[in-house]
């Protein structure tokens, strides 16, 4: 690392404040972030600091033009207590894959990865205790120019805050297939985890779960047939004694824990085939009997097991055991957790800093 990371410790930790057995998911935030500012053509003064509000000027592009992009990853606890990273560079390509869609300057993977060995070193005590738990970490960028007018902002600012999250619990969910609205087209930003591509799912997601569902199954833009993913996750259906995702098409994300499972699906013995499917196959499947699994995959959940898919006046029902989904959703925390061999070099561990300055 050419740039050194400067620290400055808050002298007022909010540590005591929570109760590991009570997180409120998505609203706790641990004491410090990174932050580091693009200006002039270059990433400058990478630093570590308390985390505080940031000024915004009103005009900040991102505000206007939708410039914001961020990732997803967690840091869990290993043998000896230490801090594990689970493929983040992995996390460092997509990054600037996203930032690229976006007319946005790429980031050093070196950068990126230091950036979160870093914090969470400093953060590990916040790492929640219980099997299951993790520290989430949610690096983004946003163009913070002040310009009004359609171009490429000129600054930005790439930051990552930490929220320590308790264990999932391992609700089953039910997913609407929309055929009505859509998340990704050919051509468009499906692939980027781009902040408005959540922000056109919302409405959509609002009204799945007025009629009774947990999140949208998103089908493909010209005809409504073609499963693209649900929410943030990726889906897998089992069919028949072997596994069917769908073929990452540019109009859908690559997820990190999708390409995990289908390594692990494969070390296990089950053939996995990427490739289009229908809703209508999925029906027909269903109807045969050949319908064994479905679960959906992302860094937040791990693996959500499908208990019931809805598209138009149809029901499809699951059934109600889940053997692989079980199996994969246990084989990745263990590995996480360092209980597992790490066969495939996807844990990279944290130096914990000292608590010095
Ligand atoms: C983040 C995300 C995923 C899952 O990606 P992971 O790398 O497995 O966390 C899938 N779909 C969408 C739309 C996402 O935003």
């Amino acid at each position: 690392m050419e740039q050194q990371i400067k620290i400055t410790r808050t002298s007022n930790s909010k540590l005591k404040d929570i109760d590991f057995s009570t997180i409120p998911l998505g609203k706790a935030f641990t004491d410090h972030m990174f932050v580091c500012d693009y200006e002039d053509g270059a990433w400058q003064n990478p630093r570590i600091e308390p985390l505080e509000l940031i000024p915004t000027h009103p005009a900040a592009m991102a505000l206007h033009y939708g410039q914001a992009i961020f990732e997803g990853m967690k840091a869990t606890v290993g043998n000896n207590n230490t801090p594990l990273l689970f493929r983040p560079e992995q996390n460092a390509k997509r990054f600037n894959v996203s930032a690229a869609r976006l007319g946005m300057p790429s980031i050093p993977e070196e950068l990126f990865v230091e950036a979160a060995k870093q914090i969470v070193g400093i953060e590990q005590a916040w790492i929640p205790p219980q099997e299951g738990s993790a520290l989430y970490l949610r690096p983004f960028m946003y163009a913070d120019e002040p310009f009004i007018g359609m171009r490429a902002a000129t600054s930005y600012k790439f930051i990552v805050i930490c929220s320590p999250a308790g264990p999932f619990f391992t609700k089953k969910i039910r997913l609407y297939a929309e055929t009505e609205y859509i998340r990704a087209a050919d051509g468009g930003t499906g692939e980027a985890k781009a902040a408005g591509n959540y922000a056109a799912a919302i409405l959509p997601t609002e009204n799945a779960k007025a009629k009774g569902y947990d999140q949208v199954l998103w089908l493909d833009a010209n005809e409504h047939k073609y499963i693209q993913e649900v929410g943030t996750m990726n889906i897998f259906f089992k069919v028949d004694g072997k596994f069917i995702t769908p073929r990452t098409d540019g109009s859908i994300l690559k997820g990190i824990t999708r390409d995990s499972v289908i390594t692990l699906l494969k070390d296990k013995g089950f053939e996995v085939q990427e490739r289009s499917i229908t809703i209508d196959e999925v029906i027909g499947y269903s109807k045969e009997g050949k319908l064994e699994e479905v679960f959906g995959t992302g860094t937040a959940v791990a693996i959500a097991m499908v208990e019931a898919i809805g598209y138009k006046e149809e029901v499809i029902t699951l059934p109600t055991t889940n053997p692989v989904s079980q199996d994969m959703k246990k084989t990745l925390d263990e590995i996480k957790t360092q209980k597992q061999e790490d066969k495939h070099g996807w844990i990279i561990p944290v130096e914990v800093a000292e608590k010095v300055g």
